[in-house]
């Protein structure tokens, strides 16, 4: 099967074409148009024309939220295939693609279609002497960048923002995971949006990087991926200065506090790092437990973590998938020789999995090193992958400092029967996002971003949707028989 790019409301039949890999099983699932240098302007300068004498940013919000719900609706029509290809594509399980991933993208659509009119709705300040309008604009031309975690979540959760916002789009997936966007193209042709407003071109970042986040002619970019290119995404759009959206890597730190519900704590804490394969950005890949109760929470760890079954994603029996690519699982097989010269305990995991069923994908086993201290690099480094380390705390100061002690400030977990205490450990976390006894909810009407190396600026809720937005302050004068001062001030 070949899918097309799509730019300017047509499928496009690239000359390049690249294939697309099962990673559970290596094997080649379809071909995909790769754009040239030509399509990506073709796919700007579409966008461009769209937004500056097209219809979009000018049709009622009433219309605008219509299209966005025939997308979500349209998600929701083709969940079932379309979680059978997010799994054959990323090799995460069927379960999580059906109940997460399909379902979320569709939900996102739906929240913003039902909350765009209040969110962009103008405020009017009273000043002296003057009145103030702010008004909510959208940027114009938005530039989208996804990873290959979450290739139809986060490009839904962005596009959706973006076009709530009035903006058009030109959204490039990781050449990796590309297929489930580009299904998307034929759901948004399907509802009629007008041409050019939404483009999907599939690249490797190395070729269209620049060429996207440089031009003149976009005006924003929102990017989720590792913080390696999120700088270098920086630079190119330093050149014509853009607003920009960055949510980057990170290395979260899960904290089990002694009075904590422990088999809750095991529970959640497995959830944390083990999803997806380890592969998300909020991964709980630290985790920190109180000295009174390490060994009993490592015991309980190790012993559950043994028992996740590891499989191709589209048996429902699997609970954990194979990372995304050999290159990646070279790179979590690095860090893991790393740790253990480093000093860190293995407990479990720690190689390619065993298994003959498994052989021709790219399977790792669940890791967990334990012992380890704040100088080793598997408590400093992201690895992306099923790995994770444990470190003992003496009080709730010293795990904060911990908490604290990397580059990275994306998300936290407590665990802790004291909410009092579990808040107040929130407030000094340096992290975006802080969960209390719970992992990994994320809602449409709470925003979601990190500090630091993890990045800034927020998506979802109403934060998110004016990321996409531009702010017009319209001062009108309102003095008595219009006569500011500014009139008088040279005293003619
Ligand atoms: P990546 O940075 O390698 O790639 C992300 C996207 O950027 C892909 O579409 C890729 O093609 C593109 N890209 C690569 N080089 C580029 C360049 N020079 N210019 C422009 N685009 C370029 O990340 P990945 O391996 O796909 O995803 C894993 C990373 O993403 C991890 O670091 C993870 O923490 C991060 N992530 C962050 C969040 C978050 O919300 N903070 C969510 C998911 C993933």
């Amino acid at each position: 099967m070949f899918y097309f790019i799509y730019i300017n409301g047509e499928f496009v039949e690239t000359k390049n074409r690249q294939a697309v890999i099962n990673p559970a099983s290596g094997e080649v699932i379809a071909e995909a148009g790769v754009a040239s240098k030509d399509e990506i302007e073709l796919a700007i300068s579409s966008a461009r024309e769209a937004f500056d004498a097209g219809a979009w940013p000018r049709i009622s919000l009433e219309e605008r939220k219509g299209f966005l719900l025939k997308i979500s609706q349209g998600i929701l029509d083709k969940a079932q295939e379309l979680a059978r290809l997010e799994t054959l594509n990323t090799g995460k399980p069927i379960k999580e693609s059906t109940f997460m991933d399909i379902p979320s993208s569709a939900k996102t659509f739906e929240y913003f279609a039902n909350n765009l009119e209040g969110f962009l709705k103008e405020e009017t300040r009273e000043l002296e002497n003057a009145r103030s309008r702010l008004v909510r604009e959208p940027h114009g031309v938005v530039v989208l960048i996804v990873p290959w975690n979450y290739p139809l979540l986060i490009a839904c959760w962005k596009l959706a923002q973006a076009l709530a916002a009035g903006n058009t789009v030109v959204l490039k997936p990781s050449s990796l995971t590309p297929l489930t966007v580009l299904e998307l193209a034929r759901i948004i042709q399907g509802t009629g949006l007008p041409k050019g407003v939404v483009n999907i071109i599939n690249a490797t970042g190395d070729v269209s990087g620049e060429l996207l986040c440089a031009d003149k002619r976009v005006d924003m970019v929102s990017f989720t991926g590792s913080s390696e290119v999120g700088k270098k995404i920086i630079g190119y759009s330093s050149k014509n200065v853009k607003k920009l959206i960055m949510e980057l890597g990170g290395k979260s730190a899960g904290i089990i506090l002694k009075d904590a519900d422990l088999e809750l704590a095991i529970n959640g804490s497995l959830c944390s790092i083990f999803l997806n394969q380890g592969q998300m950005c909020t991964a709980m890949s630290r985790i920190l437990a109180e000295d009174d109760i390490y060994d009993k929470f490592i015991s309980g760890f190790v012993e559950k973590a043994k028992r996740i079954k590891l499989g191709d994603g589209l048996n429902y029996e699997t609970q954990m998938g194979p990372l995304i690519s050999k290159a990646q699982r070279e790179k979590v097989i690095e860090y893991v020789e790393k740790a253990k010269k480093e000093g860190a305990k293995l407990l479990c995991g720690g190689k390619i999995s065993d298994n003959p069923e498994l052989k021709k994908g790219f399977f790792f086993e669940l890791t967990v090193f334990a012992d380890v201290l704040p100088k080793m690099s598997i408590f400093q480094e992201e690895v992306f992958g099923p790995v994770v380390c444990v470190s003992k705390f003496s009080d709730a100061d010293e795990a904060v400092q911990l908490a604290n002690a990397t580059d990275f400030a994306l998300a936290c977990a407590i665990w802790s029967g004291d909410t009092a205490l579990a808040q107040k450990l929130a407030s000094q976390i340096n992290s975006g996002v802080c969960w209390i006894n719970t992992y990994g909810m994320f809602y449409n009407e709470a925003p979601y971003g990190g500090f630091k190396q993890s990045g800034f600026g927020k998506e979802l809720g109403r934060e998110g949707l004016l990321e996409y937005t531009r702010l017009k302050n319209i001062v009108t004068d309102q003095t008595q028989g219009t006569k500011p001062i500014v009139n008088y001030w040279y005293g003619f």
